[in-house]
């Protein structure tokens, strides 16, 4: 661990690498690069192919279509567009976004909506307003990794609960609420993303969500429904939000990131009034005002704009890449690995047989030129050893193929690492006491 990760104690001097390093609050302590961050250096190099980001394929989007539609906005709307607005966001943009949400079967009214920068500015907000330092926020395991971030930067116990193919364990979860309230712990929320998983591909099926809202609304707790991919569905039907079974205790976030442009930076959150009022205040000493100017275009877009037929277009090109992915793991991987078989959204969630520690395979991944995320980066605790995130949304379907050809003949390499010397689980390092294998 780097100094700048050790408990900080008051009056601690700097160090080289960060000279601020006793200054900082001790809320900056839980700010840390995540892992996801840290590979896109590397995993951006043209030579390898990278199945870590989780980047949309913004390049599906008729550009010049776009640009013409921003230059109508600056024409027509410029004096709007370049001045304040306010920090609830427009009000025809809400309108707009509720008939958006009427695709996944959610009735809102725009004075339910807060327009956010991303559903990250959402969480951020959400995580300000109700975590105190050693609060317990519950989240499934694993769990989006920008999500932990956020929580440890607000100095959340972050627990996870498991999740099986069916989404979150519900007798965990009581279990988890239980356990919590017995150690005199307030639970602030539950932090889930019922469709298509970032990490896992999972859905999280009907009668789990009924469950899972019952033992909340139980223990009084509010859940926090992250739900950026829903309408990128490849096959199955949709089971209803959790925003639209619950009786008031779910906050629902959305975004454009995916099915639009992160670019733009459109999320949303809802709430229940009270909370929404707190989430405005919020986000006005956050930002004062949401950029008018990106907020026009979307309004413009989803006003003007055949948005429904688009997201048709991404989803056959995400779903191509979803068969190409599962389809080239099948064929390819060696055996006892297995993954999810997501129905929509982004990423597959690997496992690899026992005794493979992908974080320590990763070099090796990245000297083959396949990039992945360690599952490590997806949970708090120590687990997601043996498990890796590995996307399909950027690659196209013969660069997948290609990856996943490469990723298996790494870790059929991996394998007989581990037939040999037992493990591969800790390289040997100078000075440790495990015999060095003979390598020549
Ligand atoms: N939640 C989940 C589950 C995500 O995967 C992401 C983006 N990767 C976000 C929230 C944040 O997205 P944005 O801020 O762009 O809406």
């Amino acid at each position: 661990m780097s100094a700048d990760h050790r408990e900080q104690q008051p009056g601690q001097q700097g160090s080289r690498i960060d000279p601020y390093v006793g200054r900082y609050a001790h809320r900056a302590q839980g700010m840390v690069a995540s892992e996801v961050r840290a590979l896109f250096a590397v995993a951006s190099r043209p030579e390898v192919v990278s199945l870590a980001g989780g980047m949309p394929n913004v390049g599906a989007l008729p550009l010049d279509q776009i640009s013409e539609l921003i230059r109508d906005v600056v024409a027509e709307e410029g004096p709007t567009a370049l001045q304040y607005g306010s920090a609830q966001g427009d009000p025809a943009l809400r309108e707009l976004l509720c008939d958006y949400m009427t695709q996944e079967g959610v009735d809102a009214s725009p004075d339910d909506v807060i327009v956010t920068v991303g559903s990250q500015q959402a969480l951020d907000l959400i995580t300000r307003v109700f975590v105190d330092p050693g609060d317990v926020v519950l989240c499934e395991g694993p769990t989006y990794v920008t999500a932990i971030n956020t929580f440890a930067a607000f100095q959340a116990d972050i627990r996870h609960v498991s999740m099986d193919e069916q989404g979150v364990v519900p007798e965990e979860l009581d279990e988890a609420l239980t356990r919590a309230a017995r150690e005199g712990r307030r639970v602030k929320f539950f932090y889930t993303v019922p469709n298509f998983h970032n990490p896992g591909g999972i859905t999280m099926s009907g009668q789990r969500r009924a469950r899972v809202i019952e033992v909340c609304e139980r223990h009084d707790v509010l859940i926090v429904e992250d739900n950026p991919y829903g309408l990128l569905r490849y096959e199955g039907e949709a089971e209803a939000t959790l925003y639209s079974q619950g009786s008031g205790n779910v906050i629902y976030l959305g975004s454009l990131s995916k099915t639009l442009s992160p670019g733009l930076r459109i999320g949303w959150a809802l709430a229940p009034a009270p909370v929404r009022a707190k989430l405005v205040l919020a986000a006005e000493s956050a930002m004062l005002s949401h950029s008018m100017f990106n907020q026009l275009v979307v309004r413009r877009y989803l006003k003007t704009f055949p948005w429904r037929e688009q997201i048709k277009v991404f989803n056959a090109m995400y779903g191509e890449r979803r068969d190409a992915m599962l389809s080239a793991l099948e064929a390819m991987m060696p055996q006892g690995c297995t993954w999810t078989r997501p129905q929509g959204g982004f990423f597959v969630w690997a496992t690899m047989p026992e005794g493979i520690d992908v974080k320590a395979m990763q070099p090796r991944a990245l000297a083959e030129r396949v990039a992945y995320v360690p599952g490590t980066g997806f949970y708090a605790d120590d687990r997601g050893r043996s498990d890796m995130r590995l996307s399909f949304c950027f690659p196209a379907p013969e660069e997948i193929r290609e990856g996943v050809r490469r990723l298996s003949g790494v870790v059929e390499n991996e394998l007989d690492l581990r037939d040999t010397f037992g493990s591969t689980l800790v390289p040997p390092t100078a000075g440790s006491q495990a015999p060095a294998p003979d390598l020549s």
